[in-house]
C-alpha cells in the first residue's frame, strides 16, 4: 500500500489517499473513480504538500542513519585518538600473548585438532585456517579464538 497527497486541480483541496500501487491510483485516476471529498471534483492530481514531504523525508533519513547490518558504523573524529590508543593496546596485548606461542602456519586446524584430541602435547600455537574450517574447531570443541590483529607470517618477514 502506498499513501499518496492528492489535490483537486478546481480548488486545491488537498486531501491523502492510499492505493495498492502507483498504477492503481493511475488507473483509478483515469476511469474517473477519484473525487476529491470536500468539492466532489474528479480532476485530482498528486499534490506536493511541502510540509508532509517534509515529514516523510525525515524518517526516510532516520531510517537511512541506522547502519546496515555488517555495514561500517561512522565514527567521530573525537573517538580517533581513544580508538587509535586503544587498538595499540590490543595490538601490545596480542604480541605478548603469542610471545610463547609457535607459528603454525597453515598446519593450524591439524595441530589445534591433534592437541585436542590428545595425540599431542599442549602448547601455545598461533596460525592460519580459512573461516568454515575455525567454525568446524569450534564445533568439535576445540578452543580457539580468533586474533583480532592480523598476523605477518614469519616466513613473510623480513
Ligand atoms: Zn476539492
Amino acid at each position: 500500500m502506498i499513501v499518496f497527497d492528492l489535490k483537486c486541480e478546481g480548488q486545491g483541496h488537498v486531501f491523502e489517499a492510499w492505493f495498492g500501487s502507483s498504477a492503481d491510483f493511475e488507473d483509478q485516476k483515469a476511469r474517473g473513480l477519484l473525487s476529491c471529498p470536500m468539492c466532489g471534483d474528479v480532476r485530482v492530481v498528486k499534490a506536493l504538500m511541502a510540509p508532509a514531504v517534509a515529514a516523510k523525508g525525515n524518517r526516510r533519513s532516520v531510517a537511512a542513519a541506522a547502519p546496515a547490518e555488517g555495514a561500517p558504523v561512522p565514527m567521530g573524529n573525537a573517538d580517533e585518538g581513544r580508538m587509535r590508543a586503544l587498538m595499540q593496546a590490543m595490538a601490545n596485548a596480542q604480541a605478548k600473548a603469542l610471545e610463547g606461542s609457535t607459528w603454525v602456519g597453515r598446519t593450524f586446524a591439524e595441530q589445534a585438532r591433534a592437541m585436542h584430541y590428545g595425540e599431542k602435547d599442549r602448547a601455545s600455537i598461533h596460525g592460519e585456517v580459512a573461516p568454515d574450517e575455525a567454525r568446524a574447531l569450534i564445533s568439535e570443541g576445540v578452543e580457539v579464538a580468533p586474533l583480532p590483529f592480523p598476523i605477518i607470517p614469519p616466513e613473510a618477514q623480513n
